[in-house]
């Protein structure tokens, strides 16, 4: 039987193992060989990173969507969804206030929202690099054209975030009506080749996901070589057709964030909030696991619940001074020192400053 060991051991020299070897290893894996995992994850994320953990302020600024994704609170079709927009002026204030308090990464993520065209998008991101030339923006808005990609790039958008949600085309036709997976791998090597930092990743737990579809994230990323990758678990919606379905596992989770660590010694990798919501020490689990970046909610209190891609998000209710120290001593309390500078990818340094 094949063996966590050779896995790691064929991944150290940057070889996939074969599907079967990977479906086997992994329905398989003893406490020991997690162990073992997690360990020599924790080793390469400190061979580039050392025991850093870089924090990015998240900016929920749109609860409105055109998509209906399955698994998610914010789908068109969900009549229940509380909806919202933050002003220009209050996006503004939100980098103020998070930027008195350390932040140098603004994400600005947001539902499919046609209001916020490429015009708002452009002077939000010119406003905000104006005022902080030396933080990065990182925009997290869907599926676009090149055309808008390269806008936001020109803009000053130093990062983008899209996840591939899974690499299986079974699996995504099946969640993502009227959504095309070859549409969301051609956004992602336009924003590569246009120059962001990309950031892909997937749902762990989805329904009808197994091990193999597992194998084809691991292969999808191994091929794109993202600068970061966003895992995180399905959690069910109570407002969606995957309501009654089951979460996904803390176990499952944080393995496929090991490997995906050593498929990608240098990748920026969060430990998610929805890792922190099926499990209270989730995201310092995560870190163990190789992930290297927290991402504390900087939007206005009154919003936040109302961004609600899944149910029981955990820090809805707390004030952003307190989630990102709160963080913080969790971090420090599994041995991590959280680094608040910019945290680009160790092969871009800071050359995206001054464009
Ligand atoms: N609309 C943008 C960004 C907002 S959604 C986009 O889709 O790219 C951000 C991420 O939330 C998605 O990529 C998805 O992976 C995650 N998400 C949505 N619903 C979820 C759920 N029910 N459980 C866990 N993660 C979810
Ligand atoms: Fe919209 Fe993103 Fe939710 Fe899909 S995952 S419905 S695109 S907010």
């Amino acid at each position: 039987m094949i063996r966590i060991n050779e896995i790691i051991y064929n991944l150290s020299k940057n070889q996939l193992p074969s599907e079967c070897n990977f479906v086997e290893a992994v329905n398989n894996i003893s406490a020991e060989e997690k162990s073992l995992l997690f360990s020599t994850a924790r080793n390469v994320c400190a061979t580039s990173y050392d025991n850093r953990v870089f924090m990015r302020g998240l900016i929920e600024f749109s609860s409105y969507c055109k998509q209906n994704c399955k698994y998610c609170g914010l789908r068109a079709s969900n009549n229940n969804a509380q909806r919202y927009r933050l002003s220009e002026e209050e996006i503004l204030d939100v980098c103020e206030s998070g930027h008195e308090i350390g932040f140098n990464t603004f994400v600005l993520q947001g539902g499919e929202d046609p209001y916020f065209d490429d015009e708002k998008i452009v002077s939000i991101v010119e406003k905000i690099k104006n005022k902080y030339p030396e933080c990065a923006v990182t925009l997290s808005i869907g599926e676009k054209s090149r055309e808008s990609y390269q806008k936001y790039f020109d803009a000053g958008a130093d990062r983008y975030l899209l996840r591939h949600e899974t690499a299986s085309k079974k699996l995504y036709s099946e969640l993502h009506p009227g959504m095309d997976f070859d549409n969301r791998v051609r956004c992602l090597w336009d924003l590569k080749e246009i120059g962001f930092q990309v950031g892909a990743g997937f749902m762990v737990g989805l329904p009808g996901q197994s091990a193999s579809e597992l194998y084809q994230d691991l292969s999808f990323l191994k091929e794109l070589q993202p600068h970061m990758v966003g895992i995180g678990p399905f959690i069910p919606h109570k407002d969606t057709p995957l309501a009654n379905e089951n979460a996904g596992t803390l176990e499952m989770t944080l393995i496929m964030i090991a490997f995906v660590r050593l498929i990608l010694p240098q990748a920026l990798m969060p430990a998610t909030t929805a890792l922190g919501t099926i499990d209270p020490q989730g995201r310092e689990s995560g870190v163990l696991a190789g992930a290297n970046v927290v991402m504390p909610n900087l939007s206005p209190s009154n919003v936040r619940e109302k961004y609600s891609l899944y149910d029981n998000k955990i820090c809805v209710n707390d004030a952003a001074e307190k989630c990102r120290y709160c963080i913080e001593r969790k971090i420090n309390l599994v041995g991590y020192e959280i680094d608040m500078s910019r945290g680009d990818h160790s092969s871009r340094g800071r050359v995206n400053v001054c464009r």
